[in-house]
């Protein structure tokens, strides 16, 4: 078992040591709310220490260098400004604990009990007249572990960074959940909790499986997750509603995500092996690169009431654009249809109304065997 441990991962760790087991490759098990979370932090580590306001933030920059799909950018700008917003409320319902000068993003690392803890606090501020340092923990996920688990270690590296201090103030902000909780522990009861987990986690690995196992980076490896996913997939079989053990609705949320994390062990398995993954049967997995278009309709709102009658147009502004050209080619004489919605394609690009995206779309192929190639040309004439 691997000596060093981030605070992030404690509340796993707490519930199943061996999810810290090191792993022979990673995979990326991020989904939406993990980019989403990670941009709020960005943006939070700007706003308090007052380097950028809500008007002058960079917005811009905070999608593009969080949000994965570029398809999604606008929706992700949008929940990226509530999720902001939501944080900022309630992050003013503790601020005054902080005092002035809080410090954002401050890194810290220590090693006791034969355990090196390191983590990164959101913020942290230390008040010398009442010997405490306080500790804030920004959360935009739902919470369904404990969050002072990971909260005490971030306490305990405080205490470490300011030797004075004689108690710590924990304080999780909790953005999904629109609360705040805090607690107060002194220096003596948070060292008893390190040497306890210290304890845990440098002992023997220990497998417990449950709905935690999908937010754990070994579950594609892990035998006992394949056997609790298997019987996850049995209980979904007709009839059965529920036993006592795995409830029908933590057995769908299971399979949910197994089908999710199946894809990314393939993901990472195409990275690993340079673009290509061999999967038997002479086939190989890829990504081919697509061109999307997507109507933008202010600036090709003109061409649209040129071709299509209001009604098309409504339709096609809901469903995009295969409707645009089926309106096309239902108002165009029979033999030139076709034709009909190619230049209606080309009348839209050169309005400039076709936005482009590109996506990655997963594919299978039969692997081409070079010998055979070979043969094949050598025999044509
Ligand atoms: S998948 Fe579940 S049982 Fe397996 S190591 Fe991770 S948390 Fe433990």
């Amino acid at each position: 078992m691997p000596n060093t441990i981030r605070c992030s991962r404690l509340p796993l760790a707490m519930a199943c040591t061996g999810s810290l087991v090191p792993l022979p490759y990673p995979v990326d098990s991020r989904g939406r709310g993990a980019y989403l979370g990670r941009a709020v932090h960005q943006f939070m580590s700007g706003w308090i220490p007052g380097t950028w306001t809500w008007e002058t933030a960079p917005w811009a920059n905070l999608v593009t260098r969080h949000c994965r799909e570029l398809s999604d950018e606008e929706a992700f700008l949008e929940d990226l400004k509530a999720y902001c917003g939501k944080t900022i409320r309630l992050w003013r319902e503790v601020s005054q604990w902080f005092g002035l000068t809080p410090r954002c993003e401050v890194s810290i690392s220590m090693l006791r009990h034969g355990l090196l803890l390191t983590g990164t606090t959101d913020v942290i501020a230390y008040d010398a007249d009442s010997k405490t340092v306080y500790v804030g923990d920004f959360k935009t996920g739902f919470a369904e572990s404990d969050p002072f688990d990971q909260l005490k270690g971030y306490g305990v590296l405080g205490l470490d960074m300011h030797r004075e201090a004689e108690e710590v103030v924990v304080v999780a902000v909790q953005t999904q959940q629109f609360v705040t909780h805090r607690k107060r522990f002194g220096r003596a009861e948070l060292d008893e909790w390190l040497a306890d987990t210290a304890d845990l986690i440098l002992g023997e690995a220990a497998y417990h499986t449950g709905p935690h196992c999908t937010h754990c980076p070994r579950w594609h490896c892990c035998e006992p997750y394949h056997d609790y996913a298997t019987g996850a997939i049995a209980l979904l079989m007709p009839t059965a509603v529920q036993n006592g053990e795995l409830h029908l609705y933590d057995a769908m949320k299971t399979v949910e995500k197994l089908v999710k994390r199946a894809r990314e062990t393939i993901d990472a398995e195409i990275d690993h092996n340079n673009g290509r993954l061999e999967i038997g049967g002479e086939r190989e997995l890829f990504y081919e690169s697509q061109v999307r278009q997507k109507i933008n309709y202010r600036k090709g709102l003109e061409v649209l009431n040129t071709l299509l009658t209001d009604e098309q147009i409504d339709n096609c502004l809901r469903v995009d654009k295969e409707v645009f050209q089926d309106g096309v080619k239902a108002n165009a004489p029979r033999g030139q249809k076709t034709a009909a919605a190619a230049a209606a394609m080309e009348l839209l690009a050169q309005a400039d109304a076709l936005d482009e995206t590109t996506v990655e779309i997963l594919r299978c192929r039969k692997i081409e065997s070079p010998i055979i190639t070979q043969i094949e040309s050598e025999v044509k004439p």
